[in-house]
């Protein structure tokens, strides 16, 4: 009996996760991609550590996804952070948790799972065409693809579209497939920069002397939110988890208001009349770089950074200066471009799709990972949303393509 045919464009995390599950279920699967090998921006990911998941409870992980749509919240619950974890150990890479609940591989980086999936891959008979570009697609469904032999055009049975978001083009995925998409009547919302660095006028001396400098430990305010982490000075503004935290606030109100206006507190573990009291206790005949550094154990970075948002010169009486500690403002000029974001905000939008992952506007082409309307912050919620909607849309079309797909036993949270 012929093997239904299936395409998958995209060689990232949610293209190969599809592809093995379909292959697994019976289908003949050949995975296409535009960069010469496959995924590039999971192995990206890995160098600073492959944050695969995340351990917290199933209502405070779901709650990190704004506006979550039901189709989503469903992928998750069929394919939660344990059946991540559960995979990533069948490939010979049990995971831990670290600190904040972030769930890593043993090796911490990608390429040792990277090199085991490809190798369970080949076994499943999943063929891999790199170098090929989608520059167009039909109905059939047909897929028209530039590669090192000029266009090519493959029909099959079922099409799966992983192309992912549109930050680090380098790594492949550069967005695009919005145009081919619209071209068809798909709704896309607009691709924007997500969990991305956000741009402060610096002085010309702070940029040049604490560019590459942590902020470590103070918590970031805009509005309601407030956020605790670690920030990192570049020259451009600042970036790292607790800015990427509130990327998508910070976004928002910039679109809004034209401008966002950060309180971060320097001290957040001190109240602020204890700040205000140590500063009180200050030798008289200390500069006051030296009473912060004392008396408070701020960093010279940190100090820094008041004094650029004091420029006009900063308050002595204690709790004056106590005040601008526990609150200091700094104004946001913009945020740094979608190519050097982490992620994408946008994508097509789940009204453009049928039951398991399928474009209503192209019958038997399926959309899952990135490329979808959703978006979360770092900490494992990208990973994990790529692979649910991947297990989803994997489901879709073997139901589509009448393929027994091997059900999991829905782990836990
Ligand atoms: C620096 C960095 C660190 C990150 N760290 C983490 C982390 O620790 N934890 C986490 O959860 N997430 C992390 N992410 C995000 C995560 O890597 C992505 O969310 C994930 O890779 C998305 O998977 P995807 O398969 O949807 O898309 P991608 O991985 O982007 O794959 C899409 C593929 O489609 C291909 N493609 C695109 N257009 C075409 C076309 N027209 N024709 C053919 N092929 C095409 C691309 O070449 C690419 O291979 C990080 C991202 C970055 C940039």
């Amino acid at each position: 009996m012929r093997r239904p045919a299936v395409v998958v464009v995209g060689a990232g995390p949610a293209g190969l996760f599809a592809a093995e599950r379909l292959a697994a279920a019976g289908a003949a699967v050949t995975v296409y991609d535009r960069m010469p090998s496959p995924a590039r921006k999971l192995l990206l990911a890995g160098r600073g550590g492959l944050n695969l998941t995340h351990s917290e409870p199933r209502r405070a992980f779901l709650e990190r996804y704004p506006a979550l749509p039901p189709p989503m919240a469903q992928a998750l619950d069929a394919y939660p952070p344990a059946a991540l974890r559960d995979w990533a150990e069948g490939l010979g890479e049990p995971t831990f948790v670290g600190t904040s609940g972030r769930v890593f591989p043993r090796a911490f980086k990608a390429s040792p799972l990277v090199r085991a999936w490809l190798a369970r891959l080949g076994g499943l008979g999943v063929s891999l065409v790199m170098r090929h570009r989608l520059v167009g697609i039909g109905p059939g469904p047909v897929l028209r693809f530039d590669g090192p032999g000029g266009r090519a055009e493959v029909a099959c049975d079922a099409a799966l579209l992983a192309l992912g978001g549109a930050s680090w083009p380098r790594m492949g995925s550069d967005g695009g497939w919005t145009t081919l998409l619209e071209g068809q009547g798909v709704a896309v919302a607009p691709l924007r920069p997500a969990n991305m660095g956000v741009e402060i006028a610096w002085t010309a001396d702070f940029a040049t002397r604490f560019a590459g400098q942590p902020l470590k430990a103070v918590t970031i305010a805009l509005g309601y939110r407030t956020v605790r982490g670690e920030a990192m000075i570049t020259a451009e503004g600042l970036e790292g988890g607790a800015i990427y935290a509130l990327s998508a606030t910070i976004r928002e109100a910039l679109a809004t208001n034209g401008g966002a206006r950060l309180a971060i507190d320097l001290k957040p573990d001190l109240a602020l009349d204890a700040v205000a009291a140590r500063l009180a206790g200050a030798r008289p005949k200390d500069s006051l770089s030296a009473t912060l550094k004392k008396r408070l154990g701020l960093a010279p970075q940190a100090v820094a950074l008041l004094r650029e948002t004091e420029r006009g010169g900063m308050p002595r009486e204690p709790l004056a200066l106590a005040n601008r500690i526990k609150a200091a403002r700094l104004a946001v000029s913009g945020v740094r471009p979608l190519d050097r974001a982490i992620s994408t905000a946008g994508g097509v939008r789940f009204a453009a799709l049928g039951d398991g992952f399928e474009l209503e506007r192209l019958p038997g082409v399926f959309v899952a990972g990135e490329m979808l309307d959703w978006e979360a912050p770092t900490g494992g919620y990208l990973l994990q949303a790529t692979f649910a909607t991947a297990a989803a849309a994997a489901t879709g079309i073997a139901a589509r393509l009448g393929l027994p797909m091997v059900r999991d036993p829905a782990p836990p949270w």
